[in-house]
């Protein structure tokens, strides 16, 4: 191996052994001292992805060649993957923005570049998730509704599970028109937590926050909700961000559930 990919991964989130989880970077060494972008988005970057994303699995240990992603629309669906036959084409036809699954060495994951990228795991069902949660998917309570997912299809407590947010476009940073925060006012009675005034008609919003209020909500215990602590947007030099780029590439969030030893 003569390249070097490190990726991002939350330390309460490795100490599991049957889990695997990374948050991918803006870029790696594709031979010694030489900076290359990460080029992962089929759609951003046709040319570099498939051979990028080979080299994704393989720094992480993975021998599946593919990872599964869903068509991602800004809304609420949550699709499940249940069948081990099914390709990633036909998965990537699935208008959703989110995928769960207990099928074992499958690894799923979701694009982003400022959205927030949320990790499920359930230790006890040894179950995962992975949820794209930009604007328009927190106002819809993507994470909620993924949680309600985990429990009906595969009986997760909520008190059970463990939550991941990834690197994304912090309150810092993230500006918004008024237009915007009305949607919050409807859905979260909380939003006064996330939403500040910058100017007039100007506000800035805390995505990340928002999405630990829709987890906490849900049932999720504050101990068992863990962030990146990464800004997209201030860490432009090491992830995407594309309010400050505009045309630009995207984050990786994978997670993968390994195979469990069979209990004697
Ligand atoms: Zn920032």
């Amino acid at each position: 191996m003569d390249y070097s990919l490190k990726t991002h991964a939350i330390d309460s989130f490795s100490f599991f052994p049957h889990l695997v989880h990374a948050f991918s970077p803006r870029s790696f060494e594709s031979v010694k001292d030489v900076h290359e972008e990460l080029l992962l988005g089929r759609k951003t970057d046709p040319k570099s992805s498939s051979q990028h994303r080979q080299l994704l699995l393989e720094s992480l240990n993975i021998d599946s060649k593919e990872i599964f992603f869903v068509k991602q629309v800004h809304g609420d669906r949550v699709f499940v993957l249940d069948d081990p036959h099914k390709s990633v084409d036909q998965v990537e036809q699935e208008e959703a923005d989110a995928l769960i699954t207990d099928l074992t060495e499958k690894p799923i994951a979701v694009l982003t570049a400022d959205c927030v990228p949320v990790i499920l795991y359930d230790p006890e069902k040894h179950v995962v998730g992975v949820i794209h949660a930009g604007r328009k998917g927190t106002q819809v309570s993507i994470v909620s509704k993924t949680i309600s997912m985990l429990s009906r299809v595969y009986g997760s407590r909520p008190q059970d599970l463990k939550m991941a947010l990834g690197p994304a476009i912090g309150g810092c940073c993230y500006e918004v028109e008024a237009h915007c925060i009305a949607p919050f006012r409807e859905s979260y009675r909380e939003w006064k937590d996330f939403v500040t005034t910058h100017s007039q008609s100007r506000f800035m919003l805390d995505l990340l926050k928002a999405n630990v209020i829709d987890g906490t909500r849900a049932g999720i215990s504050k101990e068992n909700i863990h962030r990146s602590g990464e800004c997209t947007s201030c860490n432009n030099d090491r992830w995407f961000s594309y309010r400050r780029e505009g045309t630009t590439g995207r984050i990786v969030s994978l997670v993968m559930l390994r195979e469990k030893p069979a209990k004697v």
